[in-house]
This record gives C-alpha cells, sequence and structure tokens, in this order.
C-alpha cells in the first residue's frame, strides 16, 4: 500500500544522498521515479538534485504555486511512475502537503519527502509541520554535533563564524553557513 513518508533531519545529514539512494533503488527495478525539488528563486523548469557525494539527479522544480497533484496525475498519463520523491521538503505549504496526500490516497503511488525539521531559530518550517502532522511514517535521519551527541539544532553563522540570532527564514544568495549541533550547544552557543 501507498504511503507518505517524512524522513527529517537536521543540515547535513545526507537527505539528498538518502534520496537519490531509493530513486535508484526503483530505477534498479525499471520502476519510474519522479523527483522534486524547491525552487528558492521561483524560477520554473528543470533543476538537479545533487549529494554531496557527487551523484545527482535530474528534478523538477515546486514554487508555492505548483499544483503538485495535477501535475502529477499529467505525468502518468505520459508514463506510470512508481515513487515520488521531494527534496527541500520543508519548503513545501500546507496545500502542497495534502496535496500530496492526495497522491498517495487517490493516485496510489508512494511519496517520500526529505526535509529540515526545524529553522536556525528553532521553529518548524511550514513544510515540515504538516509532513510531521500528516504522513504515514516518520523517519529522522541523524547527523551528530561535535560532541558526539544526536544533533537536532540548526545554527547559522556568518562569514565571520559568528552565529546568527535573527532574519528570515529562508536566506537568498547569502554568505552564512549553517552547523547541525545538538540542543545543548544550540543553547550555549545563542547565550539563552
Ligand atoms: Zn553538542
Amino acid at each position: 500500500m501507498a504511503k507518505l513518508y517524512f524522513y527529517y533531519s537536521s543540515m547535513n545529514a545526507g537527505k539528498s544522498t538518502t534520496l537519490l539512494q531509493s530513486s535508484y533503488n526503483y530505477r534498479e527495478r525499471h520502476m519510474n521515479t519522479l523527483v522534486y525539488t524547491a525552487a528558492i528563486d521561483n524560477r520554473f523548469g528543470t533543476a538537479k538534485v545533487t549529494s554531496r557525494i557527487g551523484i545527482s539527479q535530474e528534478a523538477l522544480v515546486f514554487t508555492n504555486e505548483t499544483d503538485l497533484y495535477q501535475q502529477i496525475k499529467a505525468q502518468i498519463r505520459q508514463q506510470p511512475l512508481h515513487c515520488i520523491l521531494v527534496d527541500e521538503a520543508q519548503f513545501l505549504t500546507k496545500t502542497q502537503v495534502y496535496q500530496l496526500s492526495d497522491v498517495v490516497d487517490k493516485l496510489h503511488i508512494p511519496v517520500l519527502c526529505y526535509g529540515l525539521r526545524t529553522d536556525f531559530q528553532g521553529e518548524l518550517f511550514k513544510g515540515s509541520q504538516y509532513l510531521l502532522a500528516w504522513a504515514d511514517q516518520l523517519e529522522e535521519l541523524k547527523t551528530i554535533c561535535y560532541c558526539g551527541r544526536k544533533a537536532n539544532f540548526v545554527l547559522r553563522l556568518n562569514e565571520k563564524g559568528e552565529v546568527v540570532k535573527a532574519g528570515e527564514q529562508i536566506q537568498i544568495g547569502g554568505n552564512d553557513s549553517y552547523l547541525s549541533v545538538c540542543r545543548r550547544h544550540y543553547k550555549e552557543r545563542l547565550g539563552c
């Protein structure tokens, strides 16, 4: 039976690598997959999901306006699809998470979503909020803090390596970087 899956983690836990491996496993068995990724800058068209270990696959991009259910329904008129994989799923809207649940319930295609649970201020992303609420299956992809504990928080660092405490949830074209840390070190670095 098809299910809606949400694989969540903090930064650099190998989400894209896991997504591409899952897609490869389907394709190896001559089954078709469709990969989506977020268009942060609102460009339409195709993109690539690339993992840090160097593998990649063509992907369709979604913006806030993309009707994922209608698009996938149109795709299966061309060819059967056996699995939908969504990278950067934290950027989905509530409506799009609902559409993906319809892909599972009405089109009977499994949907695997991969995304960040929380932003650099410890707040849930919209897409993750509804995936955590509505997915059939939740799985955490773990990564570790420099101290060895599980890292479930993300620090935003500016170009000088200083912790950024406020700002937009999504930063486009900046020089900031992100560091996955445990809750204890998140509090310590933020000074709270
Ligand atoms: Zn730590």
